[in-house]
């Protein structure tokens, strides 16, 4: 079977999809011809084998910013973290590809955990009874090791990742992706193709050069296939632990999260507070969602989390998640 090759466009609609060589991004791809005449279609048993590991997992979601740096990681750990309290019989699990900066086991306070095997593949980590993590954090020799591998070892990895954890049955399985729209996106969204994505979930912060790139992922999304649950700006206000007054430290010129998924028509699905708190939290490894539970902040976590659940379980999202899976 024909793989991607090295210099594919970068919205390469992968070599078994339906638009394989006939998608507006394939023009000039030396593989255009190959994926066009259907050769390329023979399933890739990778593929399969993430079908079959994730298909005991209900809804799977990407958390996804256009730059580093936004509050992707942090948003990923606190939305995970509310589920798994607000619903003790729901099982949720983070998958934690961000090669640059694997922050999970750090934010989630398991730093230094080691993955174990067994017969039924690796066993994530579990921070509560209901929440588990697997991160690429828990393959490095240490914490400040860089992960300098090159594509395929990364696809390699990625593949491992999603085929060979043992996960049990889980209700949410939330990917934390590195920042942009990188090989590990793409390999990811092939992947898991025939699995299903339910969606992605978009951070972003106020200011106009984050939501220039935001864009580049919404259109990443557009071109894969995947469903957008909505937008998150993270870092909109500041409150005063002090005094309770607000400032704007990340002005929104051109109108901020809520009016780049106007302009999309996507869900806003609502901000989040730059709270000092909160990043003393996470670099403690503490739980800010159960010791905080009356701050602003956890507020609009919950806010946000009940529109998360509401969208995966609708009609739209199911129905156009099984459209992609056809595609
Ligand atoms: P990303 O995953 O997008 O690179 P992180 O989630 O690692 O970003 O966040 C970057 C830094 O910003 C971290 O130190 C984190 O604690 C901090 N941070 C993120 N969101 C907030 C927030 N709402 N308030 C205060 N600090 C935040």
């Amino acid at each position: 079977m024909a793989d991607v090759p090295s210099e594919a466009p970068q919205h390469c609609p992968g070599t078994e999809s339906e638009s394989a060589g006939k998608a507006s991004a394939c023009a000039g791809c030396p593989n255009q011809s190959l994926c066009a005449s259907g050769a390329t279609k023979e399933t890739d048993p990778a593929i399969t084998l993430v079908r079959e590991r994730l298909s005991t997992v209900k809804h799977k979601i990407l958390v996804l910013s256009g730059k580093g740096g936004v509050g992707k990681s942090t948003i990923t750990t606190m939305v995970s973290r509310s589920l798994a309290a607000n619903n003790p019989d729901k099982n949720i699990a983070i998958l934690d590809i961000d090669m640059c900066g694997p922050s999970q086991p750090r934010v989630l306070g398991v730093l230094g955990e080691k993955v174990h095997e067994s017969g039924s593949g690796w066993s994530p980590v579990y921070i509560e009874d209901n929440l588990s993590l697997m991160s690429i954090g828990f393959m490095l020799e240490s914490s400040s090791a860089a992960v300098i591998w090159r594509g395929p070892k990364k696809n390699a990895m990625i593949s491992k990742f999603l085929s060979e954890v043992d996960w049990g049955n889980l209700d949410y399985l939330i990917l934390d992706t590195p920042p942009g729209t990188s090989d590990e996106h793409l390999s990811t969204v092939r992947y898991m193709r025939q699995a299903g994505i339910t969606g992605a979930i978009i951070v972003t912060t106020p200011q106009e050069v984050a939501l220039l790139d935001v864009r580049k992922e919404i259109d990443f999304c557009r071109q894969s296939n995947i469903p957008i649950l909505g937008v998150v700006e993270n870092m909109s206000l500041f409150v005063c632990p002090k005094c309770k007054s607000t400032a704007e430290i990340f002005p929104a010129t051109s109108g901020g999260g809520s009016k780049l998924a106007e302009e999309f028509n996507l869900e806003f699905l609502g901000t989040v507070p730059l709270d000092p708190l909160l990043a003393r939290y996470c670099d403690e490894g503490k739980d800010f969602i159960s010791e905080m539970p009356n701050s602003v902040t956890v507020k609009s976590l919950q806010d946000i989390v009940k529109k998360i659940t509401i969208k995966c379980e609708s009609d739209e999202t199911v129905n156009s998640l099984k459209e992609a899976k056809k595609k």
